[in-house]
């Protein structure tokens, strides 16, 4: 279906230096690509006499703006919302979090990365990193969805062998897919030895696949590193030449100004997850530091056990709070660097090439949100961008399209019973935790 959203208050996310960061017009989808960005309306017109299918969404009092990607989490991770909260790292992960994953089939991974999709499709997100196990298993919940993603297969020392044919098998069921990503995920360097992080990294090599790894989350991450490799984890990852352009970072909190540079050098997107570093109370990374030196930094959720939830509008604002009050600097990250994080940042970290994906312009993907401002939070308009960080909700995003397709309209996500989807959950939570 061909598609033109009209009246909209616009924010392409192309806006350089003083240019305006807004303009009412029109955006036009042709199959999976925006096809007219206009804000004339005879243009409007003439597009709805060339293509008499088209359907007109009429967008008075409302945004559209690129899909927001999350570079960063673990979407299965929703079947264990609010199951471990207020522990410690290790009590979490031990009496918990394991135990809990060790019963889960893959059948509940799929399950689980359901719900996850559902609550970042309705929240905005077009486009998410994901890292977990079974995610062979989730190649056909993506499908279905309609979301993009870049699904990372998760080892560490113990399941490599297992993992590894995983992947294969993964790239084969999304090979006919554009819009799916297999990637080779690492779990951190203190899980996974030099010599796995380095076959990780030759196996995404070797199938042109990217690499993905939690880096410096933890102090106790940084000790270890430290007595075992006599250096950081920057340091470290960087010697086993897995520190690349085809490489995303989870968290890099505990990074100094040598990591920092490397980090840019070597073109490595960094994911931020504050809720998340916040609610491990881990730190705060140096996002304004990083940002300023070239890092290409980018914005996740994590799991929502350790979050505990998909928002990234909420997310966003979260990293914009913290980043002043850890630098004691009011002007650190401005609204509209931030929002870069969610759009052309994530875009370029999934490795699209600039103006293909996380903008509105002729040509790229059409992946589009609609936003409705017609909201008490979100009156009066001094400033569209400053109300959509600190003042937007995911429950204010009313309409999704990804690649060009129709997946929420109105907050109804299509395809999807949600009833059923809660019932199957907990019937899933029940087996799992039960005789626990
Ligand atoms: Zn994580």
């Amino acid at each position: 279906m061909n598609l033109l959203f009209s009246n909209a208050t616009i924010l392409p996310m192309t806006a350089v230096g003083d240019e305006p960061k807004t303009f009412t017009g029109c955006v036009g989808v042709l199959g999976n690509r925006i096809a007219l960005v206009s804000s004339s309306v005879d243009d409007a017109a003439a597009f709805c006499a060339a293509h008499p299918d088209v359907r007109t969404i009429d967008c008075t009092g409302k945004l559209l703006m690129p899909g927001l990607v999350n570079t960063h989490c673990h979407a299965a991770m929703t079947l264990q919302r609010s199951y471990a909260d207020d522990l410690t790292l290790m009590t979490w992960l031990n009496d918990y979090i394991w135990p809990f994953e060790r019963r889960q089939t893959a059948d509940d991974v799929a399950l689980g990365m359901t719900l996850g999709i559902v609550e970042m499709l309705l929240g905005g997100v077009t486009s998410f990193v994901d890292m977990y196990y079974y995610e062979n298993s989730c190649v056909d919940v993506v499908r279905r969805l309609g979301i993009r993603a870049m699904l990372g297969c998760n080892y560490f020392d113990n399941n490599i062998e297992e993992v590894f044919p995983q992947v294969e098998e993964a790239v084969q069921k999304a090979a006919d897919c554009a819009r799916i990503q297999i990637a080779v995920a690492a779990h951190a360097p203190y899980t996974v030895s030099a010599e796995n992080m380095r076959r990780g990294k030759e196996l995404a090599r070797r199938l042109g696949l990217h690499f993905m790894t939690h880096i410096a989350e933890t102090q106790d991450e940084m000790n270890y590193v430290r007595e075992n490799f006599g250096c950081t984890p920057v340091e470290h990852l960087d010697k086993l030449g897995v520190l690349d352009d085809k490489t995303i970072g989870a968290h890099c909190i505990h990074v100094c100004d040598s990591d920092i540079a490397t980090l840019a050098a070597r073109g490595v997107a960094v994911s931020h997850n504050p809720q998340s570093n916040m609610k491990i109370a881990n730190g705060a990374a140096p996002v304004e530091k990083m940002r300023t030196a070239g890092v290409l930094v980018t914005l996740g959720t994590d799991g929502t056990c350790s979050n505990n939830d998909l928002d990234l509008l909420e997310e966003l604002r979260t990293a914009v709070f913290l980043q002043k009050t850890a630098t004691g600097n009011p002007l650190a990250l401005p609204v509209y660097e931030a929002l870069k994080l969610v759009t052309v940042n994530g875009a370029r970290a999934l490795g699209y090439a600039d103006g293909e994906l996380g903008v509105i312009r002729e040509g790229a993907l059409a992946d589009l949100i609609v936003i409705d401002m017609q909201a008490p939070h979100l009156q009066p308009i001094h400033n569209v961008v400053s109300n959509l960080v600190f003042c937007g909700k995911a429950s204010d995003v009313e309409t999704v399209v990804v690649d060009g397709r129709l997946v929420v309209e109105n907050r109804v996500v299509t395809g999807v019973d949600l009833p059923q989807l809660y019932a199957d959950v907990a019937k899933a939570i029940k087996r799992i935790t039960e005789n626990n």
